[in-house]
């Protein structure tokens, strides 16, 4: 059977991210282990680019915003109260002839009849509940008092911590509490890569309000959730806010919006935003029998606040920018013969290395020192990658494909005036020159300015073309 050209393409992100160093199987020399992913270098600094945004925009550049950071493992009482012991639960069926464990809603259904995924078989069980939180015991007695779960959201630590922070921070409604952190799921059908787990991490925001403003706010986060998106590099075109159906929404919550990117597996969720009303507040004041009311000095009333939350998967919008930034072009070889090549067009604000510095050749003395002295003067603003080995094409071609969206290369002897300054973010990976010593407006920090804002360094590029 013939791939579809998006599974193709799914393919070759997936073998391009080992290849190159971004995302590995877990336990890989052991087989792996299904639904654990490691990341590698350039993973690891894509996605720590991506949670320090997260936390500056949400943290950091907003007066109405603190951060925690809470333990995994928790006290089981908070998953009674959650509901989340009884009800986190998603509906499993098994196919009895290929043996398949199955999520009910992946089903196939033709003619009106369900078929399993894998092998078409229609001899399936009766779907049952299969709890998604992962089991473990604290301490050294393995019986129902030390149960307790690995978290399957960060949220819950937001909340039984809300009076304390609430206190220390000294914050009036509204406000929020954010967090990133690890959580785990026992999916029953890890798949589609990294996209579906059974550990990874999330970056949530519980934003507190008063009863009347939840829907405002809730309109308001999805907003500034779609602007977040754009500004890591993730087309407006490709991102799809879906108001999620009263009968698909959990019963506590007013309202939804599922935030979908269409992934080459079809348009999927990156994160959801929920207006939650005072359920989770109202069930842990309920189950603690400590009181989790907010006072209102102005009008001396006691209550219980709501809560929207942006939840979004660190995993998943890893896997979209780099499915975004997948792309090929047809470039000549060495020989001038015509090859196709990958080109990760990475945002520069998550680009894993932001500049990448050359030395036309290695054996040029004053080239290589003059290449180490810019090293020497970025490093402290940015993730820099010194590269002399090889034909300088080919040392381009090894960060075009990295997403690398800077470069400089030392590249005659008037070192000390000129050096190319390159940038493959228009689209073709062309060469821009720019003389950096013709303008002492380009000072220490002129690079990483450039580096940080996407706007200003295309108008850069712009002149530096027209010039
Ligand atoms: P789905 O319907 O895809 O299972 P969900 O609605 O259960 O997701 P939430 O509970 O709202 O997800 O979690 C918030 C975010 O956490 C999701 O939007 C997603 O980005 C991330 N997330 C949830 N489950 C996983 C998972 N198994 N693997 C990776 N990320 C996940």
């Amino acid at each position: 059977m013939n791939k579809s050209p998006d599974a193709h393409r799914m393919e070759k992100i997936v073998s391009l991210c080992k290849r190159r160093g971004f995302i590995f199987q877990s336990s890989e020399i052991y087989g792996g282990l299904n639904g654990c992913w490691d990341y590698g270098p350039l993973g690891v600094e894509l996605k720590r680019n991506l949670k320090n945004y997260w936390w500056r925009v949400m943290v950091h550049e907003r007066d109405d915003v603190v951060g925690m950071d809470g333990s995994i493992l928790m006290n089981r009482a908070v998953w009674k109260a959650s509901g989340h012991e009884d009800t986190f639960t998603d509906p499993m069926v098994d196919c009895r002839s290929c043996k398949a464990r199955l999520r009910a809603d992946q089903l196939v259904e033709k003619k009106g009849i369900n078929q399993c995924p894998n092998c078409g078989g229609k001899d399936l069980t009766a779907p049952r509940a299969f709890n998604l939180m992962f089991k473990t015991f604290v301490g050294a007695t393995e019986d129902e008092s030390s149960v307790t779960y690995l978290r399957p959201e960060t949220a819950q630590s937001i909340f039984v911590q809300f009076k304390n922070v609430l206190e220390v921070s000294r914050k009036k409604l509204p406000f929020g509490v954010a967090q990133i952190g690890k959580a785990f799921r026992n999916e029953i059908n890890p798949r589609n890569f990294t996209f579906r787990s059974r550990e990874f991490e999330q970056m949530e925001l519980e934003y507190f309000c008063r009863a009347e403003e939840g829907m405002r706010w809730l309109d308001y986060w999805k907003e500034e959730r779609l602007k977040f998106y754009e500004n890591i590099g993730i087309a407006r075109d490709n991102l799809h806010a879906l108001t999620v159906p009263d009968e698909e929404r959990a019963f506590y919550s007013k309202g939804t919006y599922d935030i979908e990117y269409d992934f080459p597996f079809g348009r999927q969720e990156l994160e959801g935003v929920a207006y939650r009303t005072d359920y989770d507040l109202s069930q842990h004041q309920k189950a603690s029998g400590k009181s989790l009311e907010y006072f209102d000095e102005e009008t001396k009333q006691r209550f219980i606040p709501h809560v929207v939350e942006p939840s979004a998967g660190v995993d998943r919008t890893v896997l979209a920018l780099i499915c975004e930034a997948y792309s090929e072009d047809e470039a000549p070889d060495e020989k001038g013969k015509m090859e196709t090549r990958i080109v990760l067009r990475f945002h520069p604000r998550i680009a894993p290395i932001k500049c990448a510095v050359f030395p036309l050749l290695k054996n040029k003395e004053p080239l290589v020192a003059k290449a180490k002295e810019i090293v020497a003067l970025l490093r402290p603003h940015m993730y820099v990658f010194y590269d002399e080995v090889g034909a300088i094409g080919r040392r381009y071609r090894r960060q075009d494909e990295i997403g690398t969206p800077f470069g400089v290369t030392v590249d005659q002897l008037r070192i000390c005036r000129a050096f190319w300054f390159r940038a493959s973010l228009n689209g073709s990976g062309a060469v821009s020159r720019i003389l950096l010593e013709q303008s002492r407006s380009y000072g220490k920090h002129a690079i990483w300015r450039r580096c940080s804002r996407l706007q200003s360094c295309r108008q850069n590029l712009r002149a530096s073309r027209a010039r």
